[in-house]
């Protein structure tokens, strides 16, 4: 059996029995970085690292399939940055968490490879189902959250996040999003919103999920009506889907962004405060590596004229170059909620402006399977809508990558895997046909 006749099944709508029924080929296409080129960017700075050299698409075993289990063709992906982490090797190789799954026992082992198949975003088609599956069958279209979790002991129980054996797909474990088949766990799955292209749908699930966790859900800011959110990177992954939850639950959104181009599809959308922070121009450290308190001043002042008053709530994932001014423009109570440092994890801020001003510094990290469930469910309503911009072929994951590698993308970067061209999927057109100019506002850009 061939992997294109999985494909031609699935397109034709076939039913369960004769997808369950349909042989498994013995080797399929995956993007994979390889445990023999793990030191190839040695000496080199981070940026200077480029996916296109260490994502590769071989041919690869099948994955196994093993209790709670399920084997998924997805038809589309996505790339996260974790993907980009992945292929540079930075600030660890993955394959150090693979090693570490595998002294867990036999089912880790079976992550331990030579190859790691990367990418933690899918929509896609149920193939398989192992043993204790209940809920999913065979033909069942999907979209799949990263959240990878066990609930063996009792930490996670209240908090799925906070489980000890807690894993990102495709990036802690193997058998990731980019390949003909992909391994994860039955309590991953989500159904397919289905006025969605399997791109579009594709998109969502890690940034959407993780932006839902750090400003909707119970965990973490937990964003009241009215209030002023300062969003970073605004029109990226993670930034799209807050400035959609921030306005869709009544806040008032601060984005920032470094373009014209970017402040047009903010005011696209409806956004009235958007600052350009290279038009601006703001250094928050000077060339001796201090915090400029001046530069603090004039963007905490920029808020105030934009809003009239100082955020609520900072929504935080740049990391070092931004963490000491938002500590800083946070209003006096006010919460900075961070799940990231993309240009560099040592932060450095002014504690003084934290404790004298009563604001508090929340960790996030992506989320459990109600509030991926929940912020799909609100996709799937046609409340809040993919932010895709790009579509390339699985054959060219090396090229997405680099473009998210060097902020070159807007919103997310799709990738087609089984699917064959862009734009298939749809099965709900009147609904889409009622939501379609808020999808398009980001499409347009493909
Ligand atoms: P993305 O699509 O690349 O968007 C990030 C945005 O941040 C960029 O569009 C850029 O916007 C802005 N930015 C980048 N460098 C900046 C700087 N030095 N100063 C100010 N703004 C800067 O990436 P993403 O998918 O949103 O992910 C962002 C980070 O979060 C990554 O490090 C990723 O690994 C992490 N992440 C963590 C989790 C988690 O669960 N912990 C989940 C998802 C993502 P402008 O240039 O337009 O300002």
């Amino acid at each position: 059996m061939r992997m294109s006749d999985i494909h031609d099944a699935i397109d034709a709508r076939a039913d369960s029995a004769t997808i369950a029924g349909l042989p498994l080929p013995d080797t399929m296409r995956a993007a994979v970085v390889r445990k023999s080129e793990v030191d190839i960017f040695e000496g080199l700075a981070a940026a200077d690292k480029d996916p296109r050299v260490s994502l590769h698409v071989d041919e690869v075993p099948i994955p196994p399939l093993g209790p709670n289990e399920v084997l998924i063709a997805p038809m589309a992906s996505a790339i996260n940055f974790n993907t980009v982490w992945t292929s540079i090797f930075e600030p660890i190789s993955t394959f150090t968490f693979l090693e570490r799954f595998a002294r867990e026992g036999e089912l880790g082992a079976r992550h331990d490879l030579d190859h790691h198949i990367v990418g933690s975003d899918a929509a896609g088609v149920v193939l398989r189902t192992g043993p204790g599956v209940t809920r999913w069958q065979p033909g069942d279209r999907v979209t799949v959250h990263c959240n990878s979790v066990d609930l063996e002991g009792p930490e996670g129980h209240e908090d799925s996040m906070l489980d000890t054996s807690q894993r990102i797909w495709g990036f802690e474990t193997n058998f990731g999003a980019l390949a003909d088949i992909s391994m994860v766990k039955a309590n991953q799955l989500m159904p397919m919103p289905d006025h969605l292209t399997w791109e579009e749908a594709a998109s969502l699930g890690l940034v959407m999920a993780t932006s839902y966790r750090m400003l909707v859900g119970q965990n973490e800011a937990r964003m009241t009506q009215g209030d002023v959110v300062l969003i970073w990177g605004a029109t990226g992954g993670l930034g799209g889907f807050a400035t959609q939850f921030v306005r869709n639950g009544g806040g008032i959104p601060v984005c920032v962004v470094s373009s014209p181009e970017k402040v047009a599809l903010l005011r696209d959308l409806g956004v009235e405060h958007v600052i350009d922070r290279k038009a601006e121009g703001y250094r928050f450290w000077t060339d001796d590596d201090e915090p400029d308190y001046g530069e603090y001043r004039r963007f905490g002042g920029r808020i105030r004229d934009l809003v009239g008053e100082d955020p609520d709530i900072v929504f935080e994932h740049p990391g070092r170059a931004t963490f000491g001014a938002s500590v800083f423009v946070a209003k006096r109570g006010g919460t900075i909620v961070t799940c990231a440092s993309t240009s560099g994890y040592r932060h450095s801020y002014d504690n003084r402006y934290l404790w004298m001003n009563l604001k508090d510094i929340l960790g996030s990290h992506f989320a459990n399977y109600d509030e991926a469930w929940k912020a799909n469910r609100l996709v799937a309503k046609g409340m809040i809508h993919p932010i895709l911009s790009e579509t390339y072929p699985l054959a060219e994951v090396g090229e997405a990558a680099h473009q998210v590698h060097n902020n070159l993308h807007t919103g997310k970067i799709g990738i087609l895997v089984g699917a064959r061209e862009r734009g298939t999927g749809v099965r709900n057109h009147d609904f889409r046909a009622r939501h379609v100019d808020d999808i398009t506002a980001w499409s347009a850009l493909q």
